[in-house]
């Protein structure tokens, strides 16, 4: 347990974590995770890791300043620990802001009892999946309840028609996002698509390349990090190798500065933290709020 008297200096630090929970109600075709079911006692295990996390992070000083993002395998809204947890981390002093990936199919009623400067979403749309109009009401509800949050949408070519109707029905000053759908062909969109996707989220070319990143400066590992459920610590999700465990070691010991040890980095939670990229300072207040927030203005890097 951390010494509650605090470190020499606060801790400044964007935060991934992902436990073992790998189930999801949706089927989406293209969703390379959520492809098995997690019985009760994967969902013990699941809740107690995420627990554990969240009672760290609670016992670190006040003065910290510490930005959590939650990017489950699967769909997490659904369980009852991840919206305790979310509703605890985001009263803490020293949680500056608490994110989740999701699909949204949760209800929102719960979302009241957030602190909501701090928590935030990131909702994915997936067609074919649930009703758009059904997703509007979720979204409305959560902006009339001054909840922040972003929608995202994967650029499938033939979802081009309903991301244009979602992108018209949402409310005012909410970004869509659109996830470029690489499918290992680089070339995947032809010039309708691209336009199209293009209109839509003025990023969205941002997202279609991946960055050369094998030696060059990353803030993961020394500002930002990946947590596992047991609490290994790597650089981000793309990195195997453990630097440490968060509950054996102080956190302070664990972190470093270094370079990145791939040849490349296609994820937006990954590449933002390219420090010679500059893709950062489009995002407001930093990748976590970021996401979800873009600086009024932003245009496609490069
Ligand atoms: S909602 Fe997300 S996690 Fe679930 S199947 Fe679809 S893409 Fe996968
Ligand atoms: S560039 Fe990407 S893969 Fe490399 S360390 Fe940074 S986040 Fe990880």
């Amino acid at each position: 347990m951390n010494d509650p008297r605090g470190s020499e200096k606060a801790l400044d630090l964007d935060v991934l974590w992902r436990g073992p929970l790998e189930s999801c109600n949706y089927g989406c075709v293209y969703c390379p995770f959520a492809k098995t079911k997690d019985d009760r006692a994967a969902l013990a295990r699941d809740a107690a890791a995420l627990n554990r996390f969240a009672d760290w992070v609670l016992a670190r000083p006040a003065e910290d300043r510490l930005r959590i993002l939650f990017t489950p395998w699967g769909e997490a809204l659904i369980r009852r620990p991840y919206r305790e947890a979310l509703i605890r981390l985001s009263h803490g002093p020293q949680v500056q802001r608490v994110a989740i990936q999701t699909n949204l199919s949760c209800s929102v009623a719960w979302m009241r009892d957030l602190n909501r400067a701090t928590a935030s979403f990131w909702c994915s749309f997936h067609p074919g999946e649930t009703p758009r109009e059904s997703f509007l009401r979720s979204c409305r509800a959560m902006a009339e309840m001054g909840v922040s949050f972003c929608v995202g949408i994967v650029g499938i070519r033939e979802h081009l028609p309903e991301a244009r109707r979602l992108r018209e029905d949402l409310p005012e000053g909410v970004y869509l996002w659109v996830n470029a759908y690489k499918d290992g062909d680089p070339d995947y969109d032809d010039a309708e698509s691209l336009a199209g996707w293009r209109e839509i989220d003025p990023l969205f070319d941002l997202n279609r390349r991946a960055y050369p990143s094998l030696g060059r400066p990353c803030a993961a590992g020394s500002t930002a990090i990946s947590v596992n459920g047991e609490g290994e610590v790597r650089p981000c999700h793309f990195i195997g190798e453990s630097m440490g465990n968060l509950y054996a070691r102080p956190i302070e010991e664990i972190l470093a500065p270094r370079l990145c040890s791939r040849a490349s980095c296609s994820c937006h939670i990954g590449y933002v933290h390219m420090k010679d990229l500059g893709i950062d300072p489009l995002f407001a207040d930093g990748w976590a709020l970021g996401r979800l927030a873009p600086q009024p203005g932003a245009r496609a890097y490069g």
